[in-house]
């Protein structure tokens, strides 16, 4: 029987879709049960899709847009006061 910390370490694998079918079957059941384990591999290939989308030379128009302000907000607030401690 498949415990959670078997299951951690070939979950990159079960996301890839890498695993021989015997044992992606037990990873299956295992998850049917699991909730912990649910959310883990939810997590798990939330990241690693927002990785592949960041990796394959697409931008993400909403992603950059977003990092634009934020800059944009830094550069207006400016390192006033308080928040002097830069290098001068
Ligand atoms: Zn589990």
């Amino acid at each position: 029987m498949l415990m959670c910390r078997d299951l951690a370490v070939i979950a990159s694998d079960y996301i890839d879709g890498e695993l021989p079918v015997l044992q992606n079957m037990s990873v299956k059941m295992h998850l049917m049960m699991c909730k912990d384990c649910r959310t883990f591999i939810g997590n798990l290939r939330a990241s690693t899709d927002m990785l592949k989308a960041h990796s394959s030379g697409e931008a993400d128009e909403e992603l950059i847009r977003k990092i634009d302000e934020r800059v944009a907000e830094a550069l207006k607030e400016g390192p006033r006061d308080s928040t002097n401690r830069g290098p001068k």
